[in-house]
């Protein structure tokens, strides 16, 4: 997709930091982190949103996750825990219509108090 933002990082027309890549998947840093750990996880195939999924594309999603353990252990918040969001359309704040999902982690994100650390 020519005016898609994560089809241009794959396709190295816009600079990232990329973390992680094979022939599916890509995955980079955050430009606006909120989170210690925040890193966006794509498939390399140009899929809009969760809503767009085929079961043909069912072994993409499982990659997307199993990256998203492998890097949140490599960033040492596998123990302690982390969050993969996966935002899916206008009410759930959408900005970029290509398939991501957040790894957030690094710190505390319960949003409330928890009971050990
Ligand atoms: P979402 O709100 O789920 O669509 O998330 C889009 C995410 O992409 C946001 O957290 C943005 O900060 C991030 N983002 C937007 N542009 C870039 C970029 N050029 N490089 C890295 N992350 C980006
Ligand atoms: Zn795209």
């Amino acid at each position: 997709m020519p005016d898609c933002i994560f089809c241009k990082i794959i396709n190295r027309k816009l600079p990232a930091k990329i973390e992680y890549e094979d022939e599916d998947i890509l995955a980079f840093f955050d430009i606006k982190p909120a989170a210690k750990v925040h890193i966006i996880i794509v498939p390399k195939k140009h899929i809009a949103s969760v809503n767009e999924l085929t079961e043909k594309d069912a072994s993409i999603i499982s990659k997307m996750a199993l990256v998203g353990k492998k890097l949140a252990k490599k960033h040492h918040t596998d123990i302690k825990g982390y969050k993969f969001v996966i935002n899916t359309g206008l009410y759930s704040g959408q900005t970029i219509l290509h398939l991501h999902m957040h790894l957030l982690g690094g710190e505390i994100l319960a949003g409330r108090k928890i009971l050990e650390i």
